[in-house]
């Protein structure tokens, strides 16, 4: 509403669904609740305990402020490709359950992210619930370029190693939170991370604004794609 992309004629408030709070272990899989705000995410034992770059990446986003109002389930349900969340989820291979009057689905992070701002959900569906694989002995990183620290990132790459095999999730390289597949195959693969890393911004559109144009924000992927997989051991 605020970029006037949006003008509805009904606002609902959301934001006093505390059922929507929660952080709960359901099996091999974290479920957070949609309404989880960003703080509460940050600070859980239980998610820096299984799943650690879901933690790392949101004490990044904003500011204490932001975090404090924030929401899991708002940030995905908004398809921005500059948030640092949908990244971290595509590394962590996540699915978002959403529920209208024709029931409750669970959809693929992959599948979640249709388009500049748009996702999966259809106008009269609610994104209920966030589940995150859970990786206590995963080794990751977040690394974020911004200029300031509260700030949004120029670009960002999520990354984690489980058991042998790779994430790798970017933020701002493409109209959609994007997955670096390339690098995922080429670690899986056993290609050290400076050779892995060459090819994240292979096929990828981002955008070129006053932060920084194409050719630059290519190079910020490579490199922080590498850091990303040397501090998380590759
Ligand atoms: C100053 C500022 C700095 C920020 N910096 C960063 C940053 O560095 N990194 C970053 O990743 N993010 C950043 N953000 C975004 C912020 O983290 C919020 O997560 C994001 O704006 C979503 O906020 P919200 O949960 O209040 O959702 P809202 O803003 O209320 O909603 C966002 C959209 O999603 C829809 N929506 C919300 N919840 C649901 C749901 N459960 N089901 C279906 N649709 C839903 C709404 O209708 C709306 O279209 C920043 C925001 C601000 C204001």
């Amino acid at each position: 509403m605020k970029y006037r992309l949006a003008a509805p004629a009904l606002v609902v408030d959301i934001g006093r669904l505390s059922d929507l709070s929660y952080v709960r272990e359901d099996g091999d899989v974290l479920a957070i609740g949609a309404l989880t705000r960003h703080r509460d995410v940050e600070t859980s034992d239980l998610v820096r305990a299984q799943t650690g770059l879901l933690a790392a990446a949101t004490s990044k986003v904003g500011d204490p402020q932001v975090r404090h109002r924030g929401t899991l389930g708002g940030a995905l349900a908004h398809g921005d490709p500059a948030s640092d969340l949908p990244a971290a989820l595509i590394a962590l291979r996540g699915s978002v359950v959403v529920q209208g009057p024709a029931g409750r689905r669970e959809v693929a992070v992959d599948d979640f992210f249709t388009g500049f701002l748009e996702t999966d959900l259809a106008p009269d569906e609610l994104l209920v619930e966030v589940r995150v694989p859970r990786m206590p002995d995963a080794r990751w990183s977040f690394q974020k370029f911004n200029r300031r620290a509260q700030d949004w990132a120029i670009v960002g790459a999520a990354v984690v190693v489980d058991g042998g095999s790779c994430g790798v999730g970017l933020v701002n390289m493409d109209s959609r939170p994007v997955r670096a597949g390339g690098v995922e195959a080429a670690v899986d693969s056993g290609t050290s991370a400076a050779d892995a890393a060459a090819v994240a911004a292979d096929g990828l559109e981002p955008p070129s604004d006053l932060n920084a144009g194409v050719e630059y924000r290519c190079h910020l992927a490579r490199v922080l794609t590498r850091r990303g997989l040397e501090e998380a051991g590759c």
